[in-house]
């Protein structure tokens, strides 16, 4: 369906969960938020309903994310259900990667095909320190396990930080070099904790372009793997992966933004830098059909702003980034 400003929304981000394994300096506060109640959260059979509401209105595309997905109960059953609906034609799962050796093919079995992991940094210490719990050989396992099991494309979400990982730039890109990986810069977000600081320690993509083709001489576009995000990519002549940009801040993609957010508490967020949520599940929970779940949808796909502005600040005390679902 087509918003005010002409744009096809067909893209959904879903929130599993509000909870994580992890605790990143830039998504949670050190001593992580206070989780949803049980009865809070979205049951499997709730996620269904509104996906097939969803997909009335023409959404197409399934992204779970959180919180960290893969630490909800009954992920795989939910994955398996999502992957029967005819009309969803992608679905997708964006993850730290922890539990992935132990998912991978269970999650492969259940229909999901590609997942997007993320890696801020190829150093221990550094990884122990941007994510608070996590040890960076739990991370790269959870890649191995994706290449292993076949999962295609296999995306990597690497938030560019000045001063914690501008230095290793080059060592990231290295990862596309001989596996068919496809790592993704992305600017840092003031969003959630990361209002205040995230400024101060942003990189735009064309200073990381600049560091990367410094080292490996100039970047070939390329068409872009599988997928309806906004990252632009390129590759390293050679290279079986591919290297791509997503540059919220620097280059304001909202012109072709294709997405509605749904929250692990089942709230429809028109924009992520917008806070009039439409509240699906009271409307699920007092018996809402599908074609009254679908004009919320399509209501939310109304209120889509033209774009939003980073410069006014961060606008919900509420919520961070993984209640939101990054
Ligand atoms: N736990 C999963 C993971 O980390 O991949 C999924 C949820 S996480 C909120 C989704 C993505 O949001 C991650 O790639 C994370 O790096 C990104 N993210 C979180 N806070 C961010 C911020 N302030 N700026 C940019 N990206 C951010
Ligand atoms: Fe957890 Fe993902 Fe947020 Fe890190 S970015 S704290 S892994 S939800």
């Amino acid at each position: 369906m087509q918003d005010g400003q002409a744009r096809e929304i067909k893209y959904l981000r879903i929130s599993v969960t509000d909870r994580c394994n992890l605790r990143c300096t830039y998504c949670m506060p050190p001593e992580g938020v206070r989780p949803l109640e049980h009865d809070q959260i979205l049951r499997h059979e709730e996620i269904i309903r509104l996906v097939l509401a969803a997909a009335a209105v023409g959404i197409k595309k399934i992204r779970l994310t959180g919180g960290e997905p893969l630490v909800r109960q009954g992920i795989t059953g939910l994955i398996r259900e999502l992957a029967a609906i005819p009309q969803i034609d992608d679905l997708a799962l964006t993850t730290n990667g922890l539990l992935l050796p132990e998912y991978a093919p269970e999650l492969l079995k259940a229909g999901l095909q590609r997942v997007n992991i993320s890696l801020d940094t190829l150093q221990n210490f550094r990884y122990t320190l941007i994510t608070r719990l996590g040890k960076l050989e739990q991370a790269l396992a959870g890649i191995d396990a994706a290449l292993q099991y076949g999962f295609h494309p296999v995306k990597i979400n690497t938030v560019a930080i000045r001063g914690f990982n501008d230095d290793e730039i080059g060592d990231l890109v290295a990862m596309t070099l001989d596996r068919p990986l496809h790592l993704r810069f992305i600017e840092l977000m003031p969003v959630g904790v990361a209002d205040g600081w995230a400024r101060s320690r942003h990189i735009a993509v064309a200073e990381i372009r600049e560091i990367i083709e410094k080292q490996y001489g100039p970047l070939r576009p390329v068409r872009r793997p599988a997928g309806y995000g906004p990252a632009r990519y390129y590759t390293i002549p050679g290279a079986k992966g591919t290297v791509g940009f997503i540059s919220p801040l620097s280059d304001h993609f909202c012109h072709q933004c294709n997405r509605l957010r749904l929250t692990a508490d089942g709230r429809l967020r028109p924009c992520l830098y917008d806070t009039r949520e439409i509240d699906l599940r009271a409307a699920l929970r007092r018996g809402a059909g599908t074609d009254e779940l679908a004009a919320l949808f399509r209501r939310a796909v109304l209120l889509k702003p033209a774009g939003h502005s980073f410069a006014t600040g961060w606008p919900d005390e509420r919520r961070v980034m993984s209640q939101i679902g990054g």
